[in-house]
């Protein structure tokens, strides 16, 4: 039995573990579930699933938590506080952590994984944007390992199987976007939050449809596979492709490129992370073949897309400019969908944040956690007087 404290329970990969642990009784259970706040919905997976834990992250939470879980009938011991979601993270009796919060706030209980040497799926890319090094060395000390979940490397771990990575065999890792949203449109102005949610092809949480509609989560993306796969930007490239059918590509040094396809489905890389090197049912649809109709690709316009630019700047630049880079995306995402930010504007309270860091490389989690801070308190600032010219505009 596989034991796992899956970090973001309610989330949108949340649910989509869930519903794969829940097709295999036999080899998975739940040791610890985790929530931001959402009690309700957390009580009721610990009424199916019955882990032994149940964490809300406010602590401010926990007597509501406590409520909810008696009323669903669960005998989950309730914890709060970001202490219990590390404490969660590295629990003896836990073998597997799927770590699924979004944003930097999942940070501290990854890398507790990490030291811990647990087997560690990440789909929390913003993690390693943040972290860098510190996470993959955190992985090494601790003698575990770190398993993709995002799509894009889960199909570039597929395609490198049985290849000596990072070294001369592979010519370039060839990352494959939707393009979002607004791949046709040419002016982004008055785009309203339900616009930018609304995904083509998948289904996700709030953050990462926008970053998927400013391409912004593509650029997180090439930092998360430089550090996961060992490679420079410069042999990393995006192609656009709409259909989301095809989700990355290595090409070898012979020419030979190898992809990895299936149906735009988060099970299929959460079941291949969860059993790996086994492979299991995910409940994911066949691919049609005979229904797919062509499979078309472009490349992605920099200057209608900025966020993409910045993240290959940021990546050249080093972890203080990456984790900077998450920290303002993360306050002008969440000012876009309040109303307070117009998508226009999310790249370029990005990149004034940016000019104006000025930080050493960070060698402790603490230093990182003080970039991510200061670039927070400087993004608020833009964002806060970009909001007051607008109302002085309209006034
Ligand atoms: P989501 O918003 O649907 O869920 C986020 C989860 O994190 C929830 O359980 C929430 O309670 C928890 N959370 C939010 N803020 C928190 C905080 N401050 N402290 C503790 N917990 C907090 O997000 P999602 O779409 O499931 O994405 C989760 C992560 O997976 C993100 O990093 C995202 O980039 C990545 N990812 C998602 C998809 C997808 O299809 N949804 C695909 C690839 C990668
Ligand atoms: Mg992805």
């Amino acid at each position: 039995m596989n034991a796992i404290t899956l970090l973001g329970a309610t989330g949108s990969i949340g649910a989509s573990t869930l519903d794969v642990i829940a097709r295999h009784p036999e080899r998975f259970t739940l040791h610890a579930v985790t929530a931001s706040r959402s009690v309700e919905p957390l009580a009721g997976i610990c009424a199916r699933f019955r882990p032994r834990y149940a964490v809300v992250s406010d602590p401010q939470r926990l007597p509501a938590l406590r409520q909810a879980l008696a009323a669903a009938g669960a005998p989950t011991v309730a914890l709060g506080g970001p202490e219990a979601l590390a404490e969660v993270a590295c629990a003896p009796e836990c073998d597997t952590v799927v770590a699924a919060i979004v944003g930097a706030a999942g940070l501290v209980p990854t890398l507790a994984a990490a030291r811990a040497g647990k087997r560690l799926l990440l789909a929390n890319k913003e993690a390693v944007v943040c972290a860098g090094r510190l996470l993959i060395d955190a992985v090494r000390a601790g003698g575990g390992q770190l398993l993709p979940v995002d799509s894009e490397h889960s199909a570039i771990h597929q395609c490198l199987a049985g290849a000596q990575i990072a070294g001369r065999d592979v010519r370039r890792l060839i990352l494959t976007a939707s393009g979002g949203p607004f791949r046709g449109r040419t002016d982004f102005s008055g785009i309203t939050p339900e616009q930018a949610v609304a995904h083509p092809n998948w289904t996700m949480g709030r953050k990462i449809s926008v970053d998927s509609a400013t391409l912004m989560n593509k650029g997180l993306e090439v930092i998360e596979a430089s550090w996961l796969f060992g490679f420079a930007p410069e042999r990393i490239d995006v192609v656009v492709h709409p259909q989301s059918v095809i989700h990355s590509m290595v090409e070898f040094a012979d020419g030979s490129v190898v992809a990895q396809l299936g149906t735009p489905d988060m099970r299929t890389p959460i079941a291949y992370a969860l059993a790996y090197p086994e492979r299991i049912d995910s409940g994911a649809a066949s691919l049609d073949f005979t229904r797919l109709g062509s499979l078309t690709f472009e490349a992605p316009d920099p200057r209608r897309f900025r966020c993409l630019a910045l993240a290959y700047e940021a990546l050249r630049a080093g972890t203080a400019r990456t984790a900077a880079l998450n920290a303002a995306n993360e306050v002008a995402v969440e000012a876009f969908l309040e109303e307070r930010l117009a998508f226009a504007e999310i790249a370029a309270v990005i990149e004034e944040t940016l000019a104006a860091v000025a930080a050493p490389e960070p060698q402790t989690v603490e230093a990182v956690l003080a970039i991510d801070a200061d670039a927070r308190r400087l993004a608020r600032r833009l964002v806060a007087g970009r909001c007051q010219a607008s109302s002085e505009a309209q006034r």
